[in-house]
């Protein structure tokens, strides 16, 4: 045979066999073997121990008669098995053996997997992005999306305030740890975990006896990521296992925390940004109180609300009388630090419910949920008197008095919609500026829209 024809031509390993013995054999498969094609030649099959475990199903395809198929993983490299019977003119039965290394394919395999995972754990985190509105519930999804694609079964998340760090959300604790959590047990690990600068931290069972707090709540593995944004470390993730559970640490494991922690990362920072852009959409910059924009939308709401129930409801507008002289007088930053401070005494007279909107320049109003117009009037005199009494203090110009007039309006009583409701309560405030100012007057009527 090998007169007309050299199985060396072949590039993949192959030989052909005859009962048992090697009666051909190309060099890419005496190189596999470590052996020379002549040391192989007229050999059994079996006698040679690479040969006898790539050739295991053999003795099967001779039985049948039929091709068979195996793979074989040989010194870390994977190869296909190809057992190929043939029957000669003059009825002689051989059997051609063909190898072939797959192991680069299956390395690519195993990368487009890791990779399909990578796509599966970003996509899942990102998930729980989209209930922004509420960062607290964000948190618990992303907690729980990080158990779900890691495999862990209990974590915990801290965030960094200061010096201490605050649980935000947590998983399968015991109320005694979340208790010892939330009292600092942890912070000095914490804290000793972002001062190593590692991207992981791994506490097998000895390194969890250190922490008696880890042992009582029969953590058996632990691992701990820090979180960071642009260099800015706000908090540590913590994922563990329990009850005897470990994990065998390596460096697919490594990597695909590492992926989650930035991640998780990512989306925190996202949030907090979303949040912070949402919260300064809504509030007046020199003051802090709610702006304009707000106002409406609460307004809006509440008339709702309101309706809803059959309820009422009312605002006050406030303007501070003659505020140009007192710009005039003592210069804008003066009459900033009136405003400033102004905000402070609205917010500290005013209830918790209660919602203060700097409305304008100098006017300010409060809308006051399920209050009645004579409630209203009580808390409009008592910031009334309370601003008149105090003594704006200003870092150039010495000590400040000013009053207030206000208009207030009722909600079914004066008007039926936000517009009307406005208007009744600018009305009734001018009636108190034309009245000799530093009053509160209540609108009388009622505006239809
Ligand atoms: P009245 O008693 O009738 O309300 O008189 P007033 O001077 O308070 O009213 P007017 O509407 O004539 O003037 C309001 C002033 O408020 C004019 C403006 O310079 C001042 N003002 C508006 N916004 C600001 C601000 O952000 N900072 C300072 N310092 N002044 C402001
Ligand atoms: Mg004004
Ligand atoms: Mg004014």
């Amino acid at each position: 045979m090998s007169e007309y024809f050299t199985l060396d031509l072949i590039p993949d390993p192959f030989l052909i066999v005859q009962k048992d013995e090697i009666i051909d054999i190309n060099q890419g498969c005496a190189e596999l073997l470590g052996l020379k094609k002549d040391e192989l030649i007229g050999r059994h099959y079996q006698d040679i121990e690479p040969l006898r475990i790539f050739c295991e199903k053999v003795p099967d395809a001779v039985r049948n008669n039929a091709e068979d198929f195996d793979l074989v993983i040989r010194s870390g490299r994977h190869y296909e098995v190809f057992i190929l019977p043939f029957r000669t003119a003059d009825g002689s039965e051989f059997l051609r053996i063909a190898l072939k290394d797959i192991s680069n394919f299956v390395g690519l395999e195993k990368e487009l997997l890791k990779r399909n995972k990578e796509l599966i754990i970003i996509n899942t985190l990102s998930s729980a992005f989209i209930s922004s509105g509420n960062l607290d519930l964000v948190m618990e999804n992303l907690l729980k999306k990080v158990l779900l694609v890691t495999d862990f079964s209990t974590g915990w998340l801290m965030l960094r305030e200061g010096e201490s760090f605050h649980l935000k959300t947590q998983r399968d604790l015991s109320p005694d740890f979340i208790s010892a959590l939330e009292l600092g047990a942890l912070d000095s690990l914490c804290a000793e975990i972002i001062g190593s600068h590692e991207p992981l931290y791994v506490a097998e069972a000895s390194e969890i006896c250190r922490y008696e707090i880890l042992r009582k709540e029969r953590l058996s593995f632990l691992t701990a990521l820090p979180l960071s944004y642009e260099h800015d470390v706000f908090g540590v993730l913590f994922l563990s296992l329990k009850g005897g559970r470990t994990e065998s640490f390596n460096f697919d494991l490594a990597a695909l925390l590492s992926l989650v922690g930035n991640h998780v990362a990512m989306i925190l920072d996202k949030i907090k940004l979303f949040q912070e852009t949402k919260r300064l959409s809504i509030t007046d910059g020199l003051t802090g109180l709610y702006n304009s924009r707000y106002f409406y939308k609460f307004l809006d709401a509440e008339i709702a609300r309101s309706k809803r129930y059959g309820t009422t409801f009312s605002l006050i507008l406030f303007d501070i009388d003659n505020f140009k002289k007192l710009n005039d007088t003592h210069g804008h930053q003066a009459g900033d630090d009136v405003l400033h401070e102004l905000a402070r005494i609205l917010l500290n007279v005013s209830r918790e419910t209660d919602v203060v909107v700097r409305y304008g320049g100098e006017e300010f109003v409060i809308i006051l949920p399920n209050t009645t117009e004579e409630d209203t009037i009580n808390l409009a005199d008592r910031i009334r008197t309370s601003v008149e009494k105090n003594v704006f203090l200003m870092s150039h110009s010495g000590g400040i008095s000013i009053t207030l007039s206000g208009g207030i309006a009722s909600y079914p009583k004066n008007a039926g919609g936000v517009k009307a409701l406005l208007n009744a309560a600018d009305t009734a405030m001018y009636t108190a500026k034309r009245s000799g100012k530093n009053k509160v007057v209540c609108f009388r009527g009622r505006i239809s829209e």
